[in-house]
């Protein structure tokens, strides 16, 4: 189907991809110029290569949206060059018709692109013409739009409007030209606004453009490094608009992002805004902590607050912490408190996005971080408090006064280590911890029990593939020699001398090898990809799956089998785009086997 559209990364419903227009490669996000429109055709001819195939939706559309609410005079000869390109649309890009209507409300610019990106297949780009700016490009783009135009660029150049990344100004009421593009730097806002209206238009115009062109670029660069969602919570800050249509994306739309969220990445997440509570990484993390975690039985839970550094583990103050308790390790679980993760538990330290997140640290709680995050440990201990004998929160500030708001609501008793106003890593707060954990555990022998490292992997399986995958993973079998080789964080599990897994402390994941996936196999039927009669050979192309879980996402580790051949890889899109799509690499393979059997006789 999709000859000249191929997604080649992902950053949630961000893609970066290659469009063929006239023999020659163009990447997306794209922006395309409105005079070559006309010009060479080159869009125009490209999108006839196929039969015309325009979709009902957008032709429903066209009659849907009045016309009024266009934003282009509809006089202006570009807005005709944009609607004689309508038409002419097939399968590989779809033009979401009378864009210019979105702008109208909030609402309804998420709900049309959305349901445009939701309509049409995946490996298909959507072009959103005629609104881009400077300003919303990076957030359309993150919504899943792959092409956008200069159209408003240009228009609003013969409008006197002089486009910046926040917006635009009036000319009029410049004193200088915030920019540095070939224009701006070329003359003052005085020359500029001395020249006659044809020039002076031409100027501003190109000056958008060359703003437009300048932020599409920067998006590009985001995508590459995953940091896109970062990107637009600062760029929504410039207008009520786009803030709102952020905020309502993360309400209404989560089910949309969450299918396109990758599980993991190897870049770190900031959270600086209360948009970030909403990140579907972060809600993600929080729904795994209560249904794939199953906390070791021990006698004490030792709530900690959270350290700037991750791991957590390797910080100073978690070392103090530790230092206190070591003696006692084989009798606590400890779990840290922190925003906006909520709960993590120690043996889920490293996994992302818990090993991977920033936030700014003041000391103040917004109501909304501290009521999420209280959500949290509430869901938590009322799951889980009947397994300990005793909680223990070596917390202060804002951390303390959540975790005793809880205990209250749930008659709770816990037992406080740190006084008001004194800090966790100071010395009397850390006698404190170790004498009352001492007298709990009522013994000052060394008491042994704790298996950081087993746990951790055990963990972390569960986490990845569901409950009971960690034990399977874990539980040494009658007549197996089992190991744990490396140096935290890098542990490597193995039996018999064979490796079935090792953590990847780069994406906060566990990395199967082929036996190890073979070991769990009954409990990754949520992470299977079904793929064609052959032996791969480097990555799985999309048409080579067969079949795949729609519960698979971005870098989720996969198992593969087909009828010559399994094996182990990283999934590169979600399992309902390796079956949806014809182009574009579905899985990055680790390790194959050919199937000694025929397929006949096996299946
Ligand atoms: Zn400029």
């Amino acid at each position: 189907m999709t000859k000249f559209y191929e997604v080649r990364k992902r950053d949630g419903a961000a893609r970066l991809g290659f469009l063929s227009l006239h023999e020659e490669k163009k990447q997306t996000p794209l922006l395309l110029r409105i005079d070559s429109l006309s010009a060479g055709e080159e869009v125009i001819q490209v999108l006839h290569a196929e039969e015309a195939n325009f979709n009902d939706l957008f032709q429903e559309e066209l009659h849907d949206i009045p016309r009024g609410a266009v934003l282009l005079p509809e006089v202006h000869p570009l807005f005709t060059k944009v609607q004689e390109a309508i038409p002419s649309l097939c399968v590989d890009v779809y033009v979401l018709s009378f864009a210019s209507a979105l702008l109208n409300s909030p609402r309804e610019f998420v709900r049309r692109i959305i349901y445009a990106r939701n309509a049409i297949v995946p490996d298909v780009a959507l072009w959103v013409p005629a609104i881009a700016t400077a300003e919303n490009a990076p957030l359309l783009f993150y919504m899943g739009v792959d092409v956008i135009d200069d159209t408003n660029a240009v228009i609003q150049g013969y409008q006197g409007i002089y486009q910046v990344e926040e917006g635009a100004v009036d000319l009029n009421e410049m004193e200088e030209l915030p920019c540095t593009c070939s224009v701006c730097s070329s003359l003052t806002v005085e020359e500029l606004r001395e020249q006659n209206s044809k020039e002076r238009a031409l100027l501003i115009a190109k000056h958008n453009t060359l703003l437009l062109e300048k932020e599409v670029k920067k998006v590009k660069a985001h995508i590459r490094a995953g940091s896109l969602r970062e990107y637009v919570e600062l760029k929504v800050r410039s207008s009520p608009f786009l803030t709102a249509v952020l905020r309502l994306l993360d309400i209404e739309e989560e089910e949309y992002f969450e299918k396109r969220t990758p599980v993991a990445r190897n870049h770190g997440m900031m959270a600086n805004t209360m948009e970030s509570l909403k990140r579907i990484e972060v809600k993600r993390f929080a729904s795994r902590v209560l249904e794939r975690y199953e906390p070791p039985m021990r006698k004490i839970l030792l709530l900690l607050p959270c350290s700037a550094r991750k791991p957590y583990s390797l910080s100073p103050s978690h070392l103090k912490f530790r230092e206190a308790i070591e003696r006692y390790r084989g009798r606590i679980h400890e779990i840290i408190l922190t925003s906006p993760l909520g709960v993590v538990p120690r043996e889920l330290e490293l996994t992302y996005p818990a090993a991977f997140y920033d936030i700014p640290v003041t000391g103040y709680w917004d109501a909304e971080e501290r009521d999420w995050v209280a959500s949290c440990l509430r869901a938590y201990l009322e799951r889980n408090a009947k397994n300990y004998e005793q909680i223990v929160a070596h917390l202060n500030g804002a951390y303390k006064e959540l975790c005793s708001g809880v205990a209250d609501d749930l008659d709770i008793n816990v037992v406080y280590t740190c006084e008001e106003g004194e800090d966790v890593t100071s010395k009397a707060a850390l006698k404190r911890l170790k004498e009352r954990i001492a007298e709990l555990c009522g013994d000052t022998t060394r008491l042994s029990g704790f298996e950081k490292k087993p746990g951790m992997l055990r963990a972390m399986a569960d986490y990845q593939f569901g409950l009971g995958a960690g034990n399977e993973l874990v539980s040494r079998r009658e007549g197996e020699k089992m190991k744990i080789n490396g140096k935290f964080p890098k542990y490597e599990l193995s039996v018999n001398g064979n490796v079935l897994a090792r953590i990847v402390p780069e994406y906060g994941l566990l990395a199967l090898t082929l036996k190890g996936a073979l070991r769990i196999k009954q409990f990754l039927s949520s992470y299977t990809v079904h793929i064609g009669d052959f032996l791969p050979k480097g990555s799985i192309m999309a048409p080579g799956v067969v079949n795949a879980d729609e519960h698979i996402r971005v870098n989720d580790e996969v198992i593969f089998v087909g009828e010559k051949a399994v094996g182990v890889g990283r999934a590169k899109m979600g399992g309902w785009e390796m079956v949806e799509s014809r182009k574009g690499v579905a899985v990055d393979v680790r390790e194959v086997e050919k199937r000694a059997t025929s397929a006949k006789s096996t299946s």
